[in-house]
């Protein structure tokens, strides 16, 4: 009897865990680094980033811990969007728990990256894909995921130039803009952007895509249409997420992946806040910097204090485009209508 229950019961688990119809995404605290798991209703995953390499494995430790309650033992894909610190950084510490089937990246890091960071970021990952299944990945690529389609819309510093099955209309909001000039010595630019769609629900997720990048995504022409959900970029810095970009894709909600004291930038809240028809902006953190007025009320933020205890947000997606957003905090979620 005893030894029917132990094989019984991992059989009962997984068929609990695939039996819902929604496409789900857990968006880790790796304090204003990047970690989000995607699992689909056949049980297909995949983890974008995984925070930061530290010595006491801090972000390891939390991304296995979410897998495992979600009884994953290997990922589908793990995708290292640029090989800054808190995104491909600690990628090969995180895969030697939690391994991938395939690993996707951007290829080379962007030439205007600093020695250092190839030296203690880059060239250790591409040293660890070296004998992996690794896919490099560039605009206009998909991403095969069953139930999802998954389309590449930037990488490596390029931008996809068609637009997205029903977009493409002139950029008529902003008529007169011209593409503004940032460059930085990481490798944000390079950043693997993703439009994931799930029936009619789409997530736009561009990772640390600076403002250039976003600017070629919308115009002249709006290569990506509107989203439901937008990941805030680049934690929230103001470098990235253009008023161009989120206005032009309007999305309903957006999750910033802020640390307390790591990008949530005042001009980025006034930004998402203003977009028309957007409805709520979820916190991984309360942002220090930005002020009381800026930040939203406490039920929609993941971490008020800190040291904290790395709470993340859930969003569970359906195929009609309805989303519900929860808080792991204080189980605080609200949904939102296709
Ligand atoms: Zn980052």
């Amino acid at each position: 009897m005893k030894a029917l229950f132990i094989c019984v019961l991992p059989l009962l688990l997984v068929s609990v865990v695939s039996a819902a119809d929604t496409f789900d995404i857990y968006v880790l605290d790796t304090e204003g680094g990047k970690a989000v798991i995607l699992t689909t209703p056949q049980g297909q995953t995949m983890l974008i980033d995984a925070g930061y390499p530290t010595r006491n494995d801090r972000d390891t430790n939390r991304i296995v811990e979410a897998a495992q309650a979600l009884k994953i033992k290997e990922f589908d894909y793990i995708v290292a969007t640029h090989y800054d610190a808190d995104h491909a950084g600690n990628v090969p510490n995180l895969a030697a728990r939690i391994p991938a089937k395939v690993y996707i990246d951007h290829g080379e890091v962007l030439p205007g990256a600093n020695e250092r960071d190839k030296k203690n970021f880059y060239e250790p990952y591409i040293n660890f894909v070296a004998d992996k299944k690794r896919m490099k990945v560039k605009p206009g690529d998909e991403i095969p995921m069953k139930d999802l389609k998954i389309m590449v819309v930037s990488s490596g510093g390029k931008a996809i130039t068609e637009p997205l099955p029903g977009a493409g209309q002139p950029n008529e909001l902003f008529a007169d803009t011209t593409r503004p000039d940032i460059t930085d010595v990481y490798d944000n630019a390079g950043s693997v952007g993703l439009l994931f769609e799930f029936g009619s629900f789409r997530m736009l997720d561009l990772a640390d895509q600076l403002q250039p990048g976003e600017y070629d995504l919308v115009y002249p022409n709006n290569l990506i249409g509107k989203v439901d959900l937008f990941m805030v970029s680049h934690h929230g810095f103001k470098v990235s997420n253009s008023k161009i970009l989120i206005h032009t894709i309007r999305p309903k909600v957006a999750v910033m992946n802020n640390g307390p004291r790591k990008g949530g930038e005042a001009e980025v809240f006034d930004v998402l806040t203003s977009s028309p028809g957007f409805e709520d902006l979820w916190q991984l953190h309360y942002a220090e910097r930005a002020g009381k007025e800026k930040n939203r009320p406490e039920q929609f933020i993941a971490n008020i204090e800190s040291p904290c205890q790395a709470k993340m947000i859930k969003i569970s997606a359906q195929r009609d485009g309805a989303f519900t957003v929860t808080n792991t905090r204080n189980d605080f979620s609200k949904t939102y209508k296709p």
